[in-house]
């Protein structure tokens, strides 16, 4: 079968969402394919309408500084907020809660003098609370709608590649063809890979972006509790003393779980947070910056290689070890993790070394952050502490992108994680707007 349209959006993540809701009024034919499910019907973490956005915890971060550069997209400080307000709108629109956290301007205040005394920066701004829960009640919401308005959503498809042909494209859907006059390619973090290979192959290929390496921290939620009265998903930046490296906190779950990803050849740590269910621990991601410089710049191959190496001293499965034994040198046993009175939430794990699977530096980064945080959240440095790993954030494939995130390849756009120009809910729809009105701005 061979479906003809305008614009062809490739994966129906926050990203291709928003792009298809700004395309829909407009007299466009367009088609969004997805390999995953629809909202009601999928089960996997990432894959399907919602994209991995609609299975997280539903944090929307609402200020300009997490989740995106604005100024590398061209965006000045007003029309990046006035496109995040948009945004968030529009989910509220669909059914989000109408409640912000990070309103209380004393409060942060005081939270950011106390993180600036300590040599850390807070990273203070309003934030939407979505839940697990209540974030598929929105997106289904928001894909019936597109629905109605005329959207076509080829679901359970996945495109196996993307060619050039006359002043189009054609997606190949391994014997189905999507073909169209536009192409916004947004198949999140999990389709960069496969991105690449296709934006190579048709000469415009990502260049290496970061890594962020680290480790998932879990601690008694008593500690994080006066932070999340201020605000729920708290950022903290520091310098290290040693390398000078920029080391972040980044995803706090508030009574939340600590989660295991299987990606094949190795495993990841991440966190997440549930309506209903809740636990007496808080976690957060610790992530040290990674950019490599000329002439090794293959940040995607180095971070592997960490997670490989990972998961090689884990058997397989995410080291844990309690923060104590990383300081003094020597790996953490199950009796040793039994001795302290926190209760893992992640429960198949090989207690270890993390400093036999994470590179010196990062461990040394890792070390020095937990001992600044700890005067910004007094317990957190404590040994009790315990420390999953490997923790690894790959947003290693960047476009180069022209204004509305068209490609060097005129039609060809790129929007949300894999673009590299997002790294959250809110940013990844914006990329996603920006391209869609980029594309009605020529059929105006
Ligand atoms: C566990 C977890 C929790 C998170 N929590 C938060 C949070 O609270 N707040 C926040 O801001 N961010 C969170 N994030 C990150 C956030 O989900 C992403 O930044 C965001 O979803 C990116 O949007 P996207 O549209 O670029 O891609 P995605 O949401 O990844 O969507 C891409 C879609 O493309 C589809 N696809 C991929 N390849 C193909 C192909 N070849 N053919 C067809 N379809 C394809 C995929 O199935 C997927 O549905 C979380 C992520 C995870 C994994």
């Amino acid at each position: 079968m061979r479906w003809e349209c305008d614009v062809a959006l490739v994966g129906a993540g926050p990203a291709g969402l928003f792009a298809a809701r700004e395309l829909a009024p407009a007299r466009l034919r367009v088609v969004v394919v997805e390999k995953g499910l629809a909202p009601k019907e999928r089960t996997s973490l990432t894959c399907g309408v919602g994209g991995a956005g609609a299975f997280s915890d539903g944090k929307l971060n609402l200020t300009p500084r997490i989740g995106g550069e604005p100024e590398a997209l061209g965006l000045g400080p007003a029309e990046a907020m006035a496109l995040i307000r948009y945004v968030d709108e529009t989910f509220t629109q669909y059914g989000a809660p109408l409640e912000y956290s990070g309103e209380d301007e004393d409060a942060l205040s005081r939270l950011r003098r106390v993180a600036a005394e300590a040599g850390v920066e807070f990273l203070a701004g309003r934030q939407r609370h979505i839940g697990t829960t209540k974030i598929r009640e929105v997106i289904d919401n928001l894909y019936q709608d597109l629905v109605r308005r005329g959207v076509t959503f080829l679901l359970g498809r996945r495109v196996h590649t993307i060619r050039q042909e006359g002043k189009g494209f054609v997606l190949d859907l391994g014997g189905d063809e999507v073909v169209a006059r536009y192409v916004i390619a947004a198949p999140g973090r999990g389709g960069a890979y496969w991105l690449r290979e296709v934006t190579r192959a048709m000469g415009i290929g990502p260049d290496f972006g970061p890594l962020d390496v680290g480790v998932r921290v879990e601690f008694p939620a008593e500690i994080y509790a006066p932070i999340e009265r201020i605000m729920y998903d708290a950022k903290f930046r520091v310098r290290t003393p040693t390398y000078d490296d920029m080391v972040r906190t980044f995803c706090t779950n508030p009574r939340g779980f600590v989660v295991a990803e299987d990606h094949g050849d190795y495993v990841l740590v991440n966190g997440h947070a549930e309506n209903e269910t809740k636990t007496a621990n808080t976690n957060f991601a610790l992530l040290v910056r990674i950019e490599l410089t000329d002439p090794v710049e293959d940040t995607t191959e180095y971070g592997r290689a960490i997670a490989k190496l990972a998961t090689t001293i884990g058997g397989g499965k995410p080291i844990l070890q309690r923060l104590k034994d990383l300081r003094q040198g020597r790996r953490s046993t199950l009796e040793r993790i039994r001795r302290v009175p926190i209760e893992p939430t992640l429960k198949d794990f090989t207690p270890g070394d993390i400093s036999m699977a994470l590179p010196h530096r990062v461990v040394v980064d890792l070390v020095e952050a937990l001992a600044m945080l700890d005067r910004v959240m007094p317990g957190v440095d404590s040994g009790s502490t315990l420390l999953y790993a490997p923790e690894i954030k790959f947003y290693d494939t960047r476009y180069r992108v022209r204004a509305g995130m068209e490609t060097e390849l005129p039609g060809f756009y790129v929007a949300g994680d894999a673009s590299g120009h997002s790294r959250g809910i809110v940013f990844a729809a914006v990329t996603g707007i920006l391209a869609a009105r980029h594309i009605l701005s020529r059929h105006a």
